[in-house]
C-alpha cells in the first residue's frame, strides 16, 4: 500500500456529554456507538481515571506492550475513532495521562482504563465506513474501503 486510503464523509450528528463513573472507557464509547448506531466517527475525551493501560506496538515481534498504572491520573488529551472491524464499531484511541506533578505518560489505550470521570465530545462521519482488516506488513488491523 503506497497511496493513502481514505474515503470522503459528511458530518453527522454531534454527540457532547458525560461518560459513565467506574466503567472502562473503550467500552463505554463503543456501547455508546452501538446504541446510537455510530459506524464511523472521531472523538476527543477528557476527564480523569482510577487506572489506565496503554502501551506501544513493538514493530519487530509485531505485538503490543502494555502496561497499566493504578493511580489517579487526569486525562490530558485522548483523541480516537470509530470504524468497523467484523461489521461492529471498534475505537482506536491514544491517551495522554498527568499524574499530580504533572508528570506525562501516554500511548495507545487499552482496556482496562476505569473512568472516574469523562466528557466526550464525539463527530459521527457519514458515508461508506471505513473497515479493519488484517495487514500483513505492519501485523496491525488497518482501515481498508468497506465494499
Ligand atoms: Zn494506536
Amino acid at each position: 500500500m503506497n497511496q493513502p486510503v481514505c474515503s470522503e464523509f459528511e458530518r453527522g450528528r454531534r454527540f457532547v456529554g458525560r461518560l459513565p463513573h467506574g466503567k472502562d472507557l473503550i467500552a463505554s464509547i463503543e456501547d455508546f456507538c452501538i446504541e446510537s448506531a455510530i459506524q464511523m466517527a472521531t472523538f476527543s475525551v477528557i476527564g480523569t481515571v482510577s487506572s489506565a493501560t496503554i502501551g506501544v506496538y513493538d514493530q519487530k515481534q509485531q505485538v503490543y506492550v502494555t502496561f497499566t498504572e493504578n493511580m489517579p491520573m487526569e486525562v490530558v488529551t485522548c483523541v480516537g475513532n470509530v470504524s468497523l472491524k467484523d461489521e461492529a464499531p471498534v475505537i482506536h484511541a491514544h491517551i495522554v495521562l498527568g499524574d499530580e506533578r504533572g508528570k506525562i505518560i501516554g500511548g495507545h489505550l487499552f482496556s482496562e482504563t476505569v473512568l472516574y470521570a469523562g466528557e466526550m465530545d464525539l463527530q459521527e462521519l457519514v458515508g461508506k465506513p471505513l473497515e479493519r482488516v488484517y495487514d500483513r506488513t505492519t501485523g496491525l488491523f488497518l482501515w481498508s474501503v468497506h465494499p
